[in-house]
């Protein structure tokens, strides 16, 4: 079987694109998730046209073999995880910015893009892409839109879906479809690009999106605040958003994420705070906005409030946050990563719901949160090799979600279902969403051969 998916593939597709040395395959395997498993590629294929998608996509419904569609791999749920035998079809050598419109604002890009470059090219125009995933120097523009993606700045500015404007997605068959529009408006028929946003390539391979951007905003200048609480830290970012202010990112790292970066990256953060919110502000006077917000932070318990005077200091402070991910996983020889989101006014119970569960399972769990978002990233550090330990871990990843949904939030704030959460999506869905987005996903995909048992 796999002599005849490789046969048919080379038929149509350059002798470069299509790898099959399992020394090379194997590492196409998993993406960044723990605890979930991944089968052996048949083949990775590496098109560079729509044209070489389509025949993947035609010989994997002749042949019913499953197709993994990947972009750079950073995922955290195990969405882009090898199945036994599949086909992983690697979108990153489809890597070109095709178009960017300065009076429509758009950019037309292929999905292997990565999201910094595209931050950089549009910037020449005096425009900005703002969904920044921390991974932004490696993930792609198909994976952000597979995983739907957030990032630091999305407290002002939204998550990927509100800038997917239209795609093309080559179906399962291999036939084209075109979604949305290039236009500013548009509501002609249902909204299947806001479908496809989020669907982590179980419903078709996008091949081409057209993305909405934004006039480039100011710099953004940073404060720091030191809380002798997380709850402390939590009523401030409460207050900071009841009052109306409009942070372009509200960002808050537990002690053990603060001590973490300083372990793995000698940042300097201060070692004794309970709690660092990062906030800043790209207003035209953002000095002011930072002193209200200082102020705010002062009335809420902060002990210490320092706001950055240039971009230098400001761009150290936001290295530090986006860092942390990477200094948790030193921590211990491995992190799983929960990205369970709630209500924000909720913040200040799960970050305390959080440390309950830490001491029950005693268990090193750091917790950087989106903090303006309510979305919290519990980060359990544990050793796979201590089977006891990595039981715990398991368990306390589970609770943190029921917490969260508890709590009124969701499962996945931005990284996805994949494999890693995939037992959880009925909890949150309830049966008849269960039964409706099964049906899509049978309209979409009758023979299941899409990244299948990812999502659903
Ligand atoms: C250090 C670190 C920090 C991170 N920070 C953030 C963060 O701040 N915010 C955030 O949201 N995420 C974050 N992530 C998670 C991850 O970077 C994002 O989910 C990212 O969007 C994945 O992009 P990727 O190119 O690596 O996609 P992959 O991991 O390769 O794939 C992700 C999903 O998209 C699908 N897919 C990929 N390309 C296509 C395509 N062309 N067509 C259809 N489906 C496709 C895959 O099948 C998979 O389901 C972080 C990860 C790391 C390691």
């Amino acid at each position: 079987m796999d002599g005849d998916v490789i046969k048919l593939l080379c038929d149509g597709l350059p002798a470069e694109a299509v790898l099959t040395d399992p020394d090379i395959t194997r590492s196409y395997a998993n993406d960044m998730a723990s605890f979930c498993p991944a089968g052996r590629p048949a083949a990775v294929v590496l098109p560079r046209t729509v044209d070489q998608v389509r025949h993947v996509m035609r010989t994997a419904t002749a042949l019913r073999v499953p197709v993994v569609p990947q972009g750079a791999r950073t995922g955290l749920s195990g969405a882009a995880n090898a199945i036994e035998g599949c086909v992983v079809l690697s979108l990153t050598a489809m890597n070109k910015i095709i178009e960017i419109n300065a009076v429509d604002r758009t950019a037309v890009v292929e999905p292997g893009v990565v999201n910094a470059e595209l931050s950089r090219a549009v910037a020449e125009h005096g425009l900005a892409y703002p969904p920044d995933p921390s991974s932004w120097e490696e993930c792609t523009i198909g994976g952000n839109i597979g995983t739907a993606s957030g990032g630091l700045c999305c407290v002002k500015y939204g998550v990927t879906a509100d800038y997917v404007l239209g795609l093309d997605v080559v179906l399962a068959d291999g036939r084209l479809l075109r979604t949305g529009r290039t236009t500013a408006k548009g509501v002609a028929g249902y909204d299947l690009t806001r479908l496809f946003v989020g669907s982590e390539g179980s419903l078709g391979i996008v091949v081409r999106a057209v993305l909405a951007l934004k006039p480039a905003p100011p710099r953004q200048l940073v404060l720091a605040a030191e809380f002798p609480s997380t709850a402390a830290a939590c009523a401030a970012v409460c207050a900071i958003m009841a009052r109306g202010h409009a942070p372009s990112l509200l960002e808050l790292m537990d002690r053990t994420s603060v001590r973490a970066v300083n372990a793995y990256a000698r940042m300097g953060l201060p070692e004794t705070t309970e709690a660092l919110l990062l906030a800043a502000f790209d207003t035209p006077d953002p000095a002011a906005d930072l002193a209200a917000v200082g102020a705010l932070c002062t009335e809420a318990g902060a002990t210490e409030v320092v706001p950055a005077d240039t971009e230098a200091e400001s761009e150290l402070l936001l290295k530090a946050r986006r860092l942390t991910l990477t200094a948790l996983e030193a921590v211990k020889s491995a992190t799983m990563i929960d990205d369970v989101c709630v209500p924000r006014s909720r913040l200040a119970d799960i970050f305390e719901g959080i440390a309950a569960i830490a001491a029950k399972h005693r268990l090193t769990i750091g917790v950087c949160a989106h903090a303006g978002d309510g979305n919290t990233h519990p980060t359990v550090c544990f050793d796979p090799a201590d089977a006891d330990e990595a039981r715990r871990a398991r368990e306390s990843f589970d609770e943190i979600m029921a917490l969260g949904l508890d709590l009124g939030g969701t499962i996945t704030g931005e990284h996805g279902v994949g494999l890693l959460k995939r037992d959880w999506l009925a909890r949150e869905l309830g049966p008849v969403g269960l039964e409706m987005q099964r049906g899509i996903k049978h309209t979409f995909d009758p023979l299941g051969i899409l990244n299948p048992g990812k999502v659903l």
